[in-house]
């Protein structure tokens, strides 16, 4: 097999896959079934495939399939207990009021039950049932961290640091001057919102979060009705017309079995793109939304003619950056006024600043612990409990320190991410003004980045914006402001 074989058949193979993902999540199959698709493709993900293409990493296209390839061998070496572990929290169910709920379904519940105690409760039971698969998870990220070695790197860290090229060191000193910097807005910040639910601070736990940003009151900004208008209407400004993009397909149609929560499906990009919706409104809703439409702009807006490597591969905070830059729109005050003719939305935009806020800590907080957790620290659930609970200020539980950890340091494309993106948006604003989502130039602006799919990574992007590289100034000087 050459490079050239690699890549066609890998793409291939990640076509079927999200083939799947869409039928089962879309409502249109009972059953995920990705066994036999692996089953089909193993030649990819065999070791001395990846071994060859870890030697072929002298340019971007050679390290994106290295990528891919390193990635997918890992997953196969720990596939039997991938799957344990979800159908164990499949089959899962905490007792409550009298009957079995699953597992599945207790967060909304949490973030719906207005009685503190009764949260606090039901949290504690959800977790004694996430500390069951705790042994499985620990021997899951052992054999990774076994297969990383193997393969020649010196452990897992390092080994998702240079093949994501996510700057590791750089990006962790950035967060803990973030988290020293924001500290004392996010203490009275905190205190404030606690107050709005009548938690006292030093009883605060993670379930008393879940209700708090919840927030059903501002749920009649966020009609459903209104959501696929004002993607249209956003689109529009921009100078797309959602309903005639060529590739682009809009899944409204609703099915007992559909995903509540609204995704993309990139099956081939840019001609066969699915962004699937089920509209329930409220301010979560419409977040996931525009999160999914961005990634669905990207996607069917990429150059057919690339390579699969730079079309889908390389660098995922890319992708996500365009999808929080239309996430990030729901809470934009020009946004919720010229487009969804909201007046009274600053108490919302503060609001929603704090979320953000709060988001930003956990990541941060995260991307620290979960360095210490791979570099195999003592006792890694006290650490979880510590330093999450640094950030955070409210009682951090142990037993979600495996739980809460994102393979291949995902939570570290989500920061390049976030950072990423306000500096593209405060270069919209500079250009285009803060209506920039109204204005057709800015539109073919992005058509323009989104034409290069994921070739460039995302310090290269903020760089062709005319900044030095990743910068968190912007991020860290708009989460001060309250
Ligand atoms: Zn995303």
């Amino acid at each position: 097999m050459n490079l050239n074989q690699f890549e066609k058949r890998a793409e291939v193979f990640r076509e079927e896959m999200l083939r799947e993902y869409y039928q089962a999540m879309a409502g249109l199959k009972e059953h995920l079934e990705i066994a036999p698709i692996y089953e089909r493709y193993a030649d990819l993900f065999a070791e001395d495939t990846v071994r060859w293409l870890l030697g072929q990493r002298q340019d971007k296209r050679g390290r994106y399939l290295a990528e891919l390839a390193t990635m997918g061998y890992l997953e196969q070496r720990v596939k039997e207990l991938t799957e344990a572990i979800t159908n164990f929290i499949l089959k899962a169910t905490v007792e409550w009021d009298g009957e079995e709920i699953p597992y599945q379904t207790v967060q909304p519940r949490i973030a719906n039950e207005p009685v503190m105690e009764r949260r606090h409760e039901l949290y504690a039971r959800q977790r004694a049932v996430t500390a069951q698969s705790n042994d499985r998870r620990a021997e899951r990220f052992q054999a990774m961290y076994n297969a990383a070695q193997e393969l020649g790197f010196t452990d897992y860290t390092t080994m998702c640091d240079q093949l994501e090229d996510l700057h590791l060191a750089w990006l962790t000193e950035q967060m803990q001057t973030f988290l020293a910097r924001t500290e004392q807005v996010y203490v009275e910040q905190l205190a404030h919102y606690l107050a709005t639910i009548g938690v006292p601070e030093d009883k605060a736990d993670i379930s008393d979060s879940l209700y708090l940003f919840r927030a059903p009151h501002f749920d009649g900004l966020f009609p459903a009705e209104r959501m696929l208008p004002a993607l249209r209407a956003t689109l529009s400004g921009l100078g797309i017309d959602l309903d005639s993009q060529e590739g682009l397909d809009l899944d409204t149609e609703p099915r007992p079995l559909k995903s509540p929560r609204a995704f993309c499906a990139p099956i081939r990009v840019p001609d066969e793109v699915k962004l699937v919706i089920k509209p329930i409104g409220g301010q979560n809703d419409y977040k996931a939304l525009f999160h999914e439409a961005g990634h669905a702009q990207h996607a069917v807006n990429t150059a057919a003619e690339l390579p699969f490597a730079f079309k889908r591969l390389g660098d995922n905070s890319v992708t996500e950056g365009y999808a929080f830059l239309f996430d990030n729109l729901i809470r934009n005050r020009h946004w919720l006024r010229e487009v969804l003719k909201t007046p009274d939305c600053e108490d919302y935009v503060k609001f929603s600043r704090f979320h953000k806020l709060w988001f930003l800590r956990r990541y941060g907080a995260k991307l620290l612990y979960e360095q210490e957790l791979h570099a195999g620290v003592k006792d890694p659930a006290s650490r979880y409990t510590e330093i999450l609970g640094n950030a955070l200020k409210v009682t951090i539980a142990s037993e979600r320190y495996l739980e809460d950890v994102d393979d291949a340091y995902y939570v570290a494309q989500y920061l390049r991410a976030w950072i990423f993106e306000v500096q593209m948006r405060r270069y919209l604003e500079r250009e285009y003004g803060s209506t920039w989502f109204t204005k057709p130039a800015a539109g073919r602006f992005l058509m323009d980045l989104w034409r290069q799919g994921q070739r460039d990574n995302v310090v290269e992007l903020a760089r062709q914006m005319g900044y030095e590289g990743l910068d968190l100034e912007p991020l860290t000087e708009e989460l001060l402001n309250f």
